[in-house]
């Protein structure tokens, strides 16, 4: 149950509250925000005259749920927003990991020639074998702030571990919770205290309850810039890299309040058809694309197969703008 206390009692006060009903509690401009569990389906006795509003939900998406909020929310990203009224398809590209000064420079004038604004990167690659590349780590992310303030791009990238939270933290303006760390609570609270938009990756194990819970786990730190992205699920297929679980976007459209953007690249785990499949879910309406894209694959220390080169890239953009416009979205 997400219960509204007013603004009138203390911080102090709320807290105290939330402490004897078992809930957590975050301070929003107008009101206090305390969430129980969703079984909690009576408004405690302590707080049913102070109470100015509650919600009860059937299961425990309840900060990202449609029933508490029924808009998308709007998540400010550089001059532009993601969410909201659903009029922009945000397209976050670059390579998967970063792995030179020349090579991430490249991406970065590509990226700046398509009025691109937001720069992927990953620093600390998460990786199934431990004999393949693992990132430059803090020399990438120096890399990667240089990068913004000369090309004015905004950096997504990703925190692996808690070893290097922090740092990530300090030098990315969206923090990316990779699918193998989904489930890291750890994480998630360091995402959720960030103050930043979170792109919150689908475990590829993982069902969409799950994924809306991990949601909520950083929400309730506070943080309600939280954006999901489906990047494929493991199913008895081999034969591509993993399954984009599209219905599965249709069920978190209609049930959860968050921006969803579709990450392609890693579903489909090879350069071809990823074109296919970013027209086909820009055609769906999604709020953005994360697409991975390299000065030349080939030479990529990781997820070679899958990176588009920038003439590919920039075939597929333009390929993308009209069919965002006919579904009134306008790329940005
Ligand atoms: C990535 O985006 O670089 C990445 C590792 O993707 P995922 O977490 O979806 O595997
Ligand atoms: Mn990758």
């Amino acid at each position: 149950m997400i219960i509204h206390l007013p603004k009138d009692i203390s911080l102090s006060r709320a807290e105290a509250y939330a402490r004897e009903v078992e809930a957590l509690c975050i301070e929003k401009n107008d009101c206090y925000v305390l969430i129980t569990n969703h079984t909690i389906k009576q408004i405690p006795v302590v707080l049913s005259n102070i109470a100015i509003a509650h919600w009860n939900f059937t299961t425990d998406m309840q900060l990202s749920s449609r029933q508490y909020t029924p808009n998308t929310q709007r998540i400010p990203i550089a001059d532009t927003y993601i969410g909201g009224d659903g009029k922009n398809q945000l397209m976050i590209a670059g390579p998967c990991a970063v792995e030179s000064r020349e090579q991430i420079e490249q991406s970065c004038q590509m990226l700046q020639q398509q009025g691109i604004r937001v720069l992927r990167a990953g620093c600390y690659k998460p990786r199934t074998s431990p004999y393949t590349f693992r990132g430059l780590g803090e020399d990438g992310l120096k890399l990667l702030s240089e990068m913004r303030e000369k090309y004015g791009l905004l950096i997504a990238t990703e925190i692996r571990d808690a070893t290097h939270a922090d740092k990530v933290i300090e030098h990315t303006d969206i923090v990316q919770i990779g699918a193998k760390s989904m489930y890291d609570h750890g994480l998630l609270t360091a995402a959720g205290q960030s103050g930043k938009p979170v792109i919150l990756k689908r475990g590829f194990g993982s069902t969409l309850q799950e994924l809306v819970n991990c949601a909520d786990f950083i929400m309730s730190c506070g943080n309600d810039q939280v954006i999901l992205c489906e990047r494929g699920i493991r199913t008895f297929e081999t034969n591509t890299r993993f399954t984009l679980d599209l219905c599965g976007v249709a069920w978190l459209k209609e049930h959860c309040n968050r921006p969803i953007i579709i990450d392609p690249s890693h579903a489909m785990g090879y350069e071809y058809g990823i074109g296919d499949l970013a027209r086909a879910c820009t055609a769906m309406g999604v709020d953005g694309l994360l697409i991975e894209t390299h000065p030349t694959p080939a030479t990529a220390k990781s997820d070679a197969p899958q990176q588009l080169d920038h003439k590919q890239f920039t075939e597929l953009y333009e390929s993308l703008k009209p069919i965002a416009q006919a579904v009134g979205k306008t790329l940005v």
